[in-house]
């Protein structure tokens, strides 16, 4: 029987699709590989367990070091590795986390030193995951560490700056503050704090304790500059009284400025608030002796006056009255002797001329001067009143208002003068506003009327009690008045030429205004009729 041929059978197979694919793989794991080793960070692997088994290049190079290099005998490779490369100050805790984390598989994540291949230590941030297979079981931990150094000694470097610039406003013998472009209150420094008796424990309340601390007199107006400065941008400057910790009002003086950003924006208001309470004191006593020495020395001259014309008006008088007698005996004898009579009455008619002169020497005093004189706005002299009368008025929470019409002629007067009686008459309006509660506002206003510029000083204090009365000399309604302030000032606007008089304000308040004429020679106004300076009738006016 012939065997069957025998025959060879193959098979051929086509590999090369496989060896493509496996080409192209090889190809992306040198790739990958190459990524994780151009990563702009460290990347590490380690084991379920924590043994390390992959450093990229980057770790490498940074360490000095490959996985395997830092190998203790009797010590994990974990272990070996923190010990040779992690700061020994952060070793045991990152060694810590680190366990925890592998026990518990949470993510790792920590900021620490580790040393770098020539031996200096740099700050790291190293995060960790773990990869877990499908049933959840961890097979590997990927981690990261990032160097930051630079950021972390910047930080460092800020928060000693911030450290000593808080230190410094902390020292400061001033109270330092900020708002927001709102105004809300956004930072206290800690005198001002302790100064009020105040923690920032709580600092949403503190705006508005704070508030509570001004005087409840100067809240009001505090709290309106304040939002006008917020609204205008203006500049916040104010005095006004603080509660100290001990309860005691202080005057202070608060001064706030807006920071603009490029724009123009406000992004920021700070502020000083310096407590000047000393300072005021000292003004006061200060304004004080000199009111007490004014008065002293006013009353001393007035005594003195009064004695000299009682004296001298005296001797006259008393010649007068026993040459009258003499004459009645010459007159009444038997037969009368004419002659010796009519001597006797020249000898009166000197002594009473002699008395005369005396009057009108007394009314000289009051007489003024014409050289003194000088063309002048009487705008600028109402400003220079006001700046004088600027203390007081604060200090007594009076606002004085000015209104001047525009292109006033000049007037010719005694700028001594002229001042003495402003400052007279707001004086009067400041004091009798003394006890009004709110609405304390005095109005200077100056104008034009016909051929004369009246002044008007307006306040709104409770009206004049007197009217008939107040010009005469030494009529005084207050306690320490003297009652000659307006005298005075008649008798001063009267040798100018002009007029000085009162009304009372609707529905409460005086008025004292005085007219002067625009023409330099100084007719009487009188001359003119009452009409001619807008001073009412007699009939029409109260006062
Ligand atoms: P003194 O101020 O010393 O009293 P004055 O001659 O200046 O002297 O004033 C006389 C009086 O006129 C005052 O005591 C007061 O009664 C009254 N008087 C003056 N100004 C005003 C005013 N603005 N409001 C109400 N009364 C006033």
């Amino acid at each position: 029987m012939a065997q069957p041929d025998k025959k060879w059978l193959g098979t051929s197979i086509d590999i090369d699709g496989c060896r493509q694919t496996k080409e192209a793989l090889r190809e992306r794991e040198r790739e990958l590989s190459q990524l994780i080793d151009m990563v702009p960070g460290q990347l590490w692997r380690l084991t379920p367990d924590g043994e390390p088994t992959f450093f990229n290049r980057q770790m490498v190079d940074f360490l000095g070091l490959g996985v395997g290099d830092t190998d203790r005998p009797g010590m994990s490779r974990l272990d070996a590795f923190v010990q040779a490369v992690v700061h020994p100050d952060d070793a045991a805790k990152m060694a810590d986390a680190l366990d925890h984390c592998l026990v518990t598989g949470e993510d790792f994540s920590m900021r620490h030193r580790l040393r770098r291949a020539d031996g200096v230590y740099r700050w790291m941030l190293c995060r960790a995951e773990p990869m877990r297979d499908e049933g959840g079981r961890i097979v590997q931990w990927y981690g990261l560490c990032h160097d930051i150094d630079d950021q972390m000694r910047a930080e460092e470097a800020l928060r000693r700056s911030e450290g000593k610039l808080r230190e410094l406003i902390d020292a400061l013998p001033v109270h330092i503050w900020s708002w927001t472009p709102k105004g809300k209150l956004s930072y206290v420094n800690k005198r001002c704090l302790t100064y009020l008796g105040l923690s920032e424990a709580n600092f949403e309340d503190l705006a508005g304790v704070v508030q509570e601390l001004v005087h409840p007199e100067d809240a009001s107006e505090a709290q309106r500059t304040a939002a006008n400065c917020i609204k205008t941008g203006d500049v916040f400057r104010m005095r006004y009284r603080r509660r100290r910790r001990d309860g005691v009002y202080r005057w202070s003086e608060g001064r706030c400025e807006p920071l603009r950003d490029q724009d123009g924006k406000i992004v920021q208001w700070y502020g000083v608030t310096v407590d000047i309470d000393d300072a005021v004191r000292a003004q006061e006593e200060l304004r004080h002796a000199r009111e007490n020495l004014a008065r002293a020395s006013q009353a001393a001259s007035l005594a003195e006056l009064s004695a000299s014309i009682a004296h001298e008006v005296s001797q006259p008088l008393t010649a007068v009255i026993t040459s009258s007698n003499v004459c009645q005996r010459w007159l009444t004898a038997e037969p009368p002797n004419i002659e010796r009579a009519l001597k006797t009455l020249e000898r009166i008619a000197r002594a009473a001329n002699a008395a005369a002169d005396v009057v009108g020497r007394v009314r000289a005093l009051f007489r003024q001067s014409v050289e003194t004189r000088d063309p002048m706005a009487l705008a600028s002299l109402v400003a220079e009143a006001r700046d004088l009368m600027a203390e007081e008025a604060a200090r007594r929470r009076v606002r004085i208002d000015i209104e001047v019409e525009n292109e006033l002629p000049p007037v010719v007067v005694d700028r001594i003068q002229v001042q003495q009686v402003l400052i007279n008459l707001v004086r009067n309006g400041l004091e009798a506003m003394e006890s009004a509660a709110s609405d304390r506002v005095l109005r200077m206003c100056v104008r034009r009327l016909g051929g004369v510029v009246r002044t008007e000083i307006s306040d709104r204090g409770p009206g004049i009690e007197f009217p008939d009365r107040i010009f005469e000399p030494f009529f005084t309604t207050k306690g320490h008045g003297m009652g000659m302030g307006l005298a005075i000032c008649r008798s001063i606007v009267e040798s100018h030429g002009g007029q000085l008089w009162a009304e009372n304000n609707e529905p409460h308040g005086a008025t004292f205004i005085f007219a002067l004429p625009v023409d330099a020679t100084m007719a009487p106004l009188s001359q003119g009729g009452p009409d001619s300076v807008g001073r009412p009738s007699d009939a029409e006016r109260s006062l």
